[in-house]
């Protein structure tokens, strides 16, 4: 009943922006910092869609994109905040709407956050993490979905059928849904696969799309691997998890760039007796808190309560300000008090 009701207030919302697009507007999309392949997929299959509908779209993105995703179609047609500002505000004035992406609270925007509250457009999330923050009149919220790019495709193809899709907008979706499902790892409900065959009937090349992804790497990420795995690696069998850190150095010595670390710290689920994973990064100004669990355990509270941050039950992430050391010690005291409730993990 619950989820009955749930997926009417979602088809409502998506109603609502159905009502915006019946006439050509001025859109601006964006997505979070630091932006991952549903960030990037959700906001170029939308860019592609509404571009073909005949509306006028850009994209403003928080902070760069990793290097690995430039074979995205139109990524190299967004703005980003450290280069292009004063190109952002100029649009943001024009905007008619303005649709947030894979996030839902507007700090994970950072510097763009002002610049975005400010304009007069009709706003519009379209998001599946959890605890959303009303930050937009049109508010497509869904944490069952695997990915925000799944509830794109939900909203495209249940306002206009599928007629629009196309290999640019199939692969840009598919990265999404394929990256934040691990290859239809985690999150997956049966309906996600009837979405994904009609991607694939689109033509694109599922094979070639998860090469680019996954077997992609720079030999440097094999080198951090090994540092993690061999001298950045703390156990803690007795709340059966796993920590991985890095310092302000070994970013120097590496030269660890975004998007560099990765997948680390999925290495550390491998490990049959741990259900919990952690990885702390000291970048420039703060240290970057990554969380991972298994099975019904959750990250997200813990993420939330101790590093200011949110995200799912099984993969979450925050910061903190201060030392690496402070970050770890608060993270190994508080731990087991998160752990307790779960039977599964004896704590
Ligand atoms: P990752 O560990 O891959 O950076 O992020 C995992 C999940 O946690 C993502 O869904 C991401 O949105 C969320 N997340 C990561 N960092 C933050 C943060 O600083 N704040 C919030 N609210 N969520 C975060
Ligand atoms: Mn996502």
């Amino acid at each position: 009943m619950q989820l009955r009701m749930l997926m009417t207030e979602i088809q409502k919302e998506i109603r609502a922006l159905g009502d915006l697009l019946s006439v050509t507007q001025n859109i601006v999309l964006t997505a979070h910092k630091d932006p991952d392949g549903d960030a990037l997929g959700s906001a170029l299959a939308l860019w592609h869609w509404l571009r073909k509908r005949g509306h006028t779209v850009d994209i403003a993105l928080p902070s760069p994109y990793p290097d690995g995703f430039h074979w995205l179609p139109g990524l190299d047609k967004t703005l980003v905040s450290d280069y292009d500002m004063e190109e952002i505000v100029q649009k943001l004035k024009f905007a008619s709407v303005v649709i947030y992406l894979d996030f839902n609270a507007m700090d994970r925007i950072e510097r763009l956050s002002e610049a975005f509250s400010q304009t007069d457009a009709q706003s519009v999330m379209i998001d599946h993490h959890r605890d959303p923050e009303p930050i937009a009149d049109i508010m497509i919220s869904d944490v069952a979905a695997s990915s925000t790019c799944e509830l794109v495709f939900e909203v495209m193809t249940s306002l206009y059928g599928d007629v629009d899709l196309d290999r640019n907008i199939a692969t840009c979706l598919y990265t999404g849904i394929i990256t934040d499902t691990g290859s239809f790892k985690y999150n997956i409900r049966p309906q996600l696969f009837i979405h994904v065959s009609k991607l694939l009937s689109t033509g694109i090349d599922s094979n070639a799309i998860q090469d680019l992804i996954f077997n992609n790497l720079d030999i440097k990420f094999l080198r951090l691997l090994g540092l993690c795995l061999t001298e950045r690696f703390i156990l803690m069998p007795e709340v059966q998890t796993g920590i991985f850190y890095l310092t302000k150095q070994d970013y120097k010595e590496f030269d660890i760039k975004r998007g560099d670390t990765e997948g680390i710290i999925n290495y550390l689920l491998k490990v049959k007796n741990i259900k919990v994973a952690a990885f702390f990064r000291q970048q420039p100004g703060i240290i970057k808190i990554s969380l991972r669990s298994k099975g019904s355990i959750s990250v997200q509270q813990i993420a939330r309560e101790l590093f200011n941050g949110g995200g799912h039950l099984n993969a979450s992430g925050g910061y903190l300000h201060g030392s690496l050391r402070k970050a770890i010690t608060r993270f190994q005291k508080e731990l087991p008090n998160y752990l307790s409730k779960y039977k599964e993990l004896k704590v």
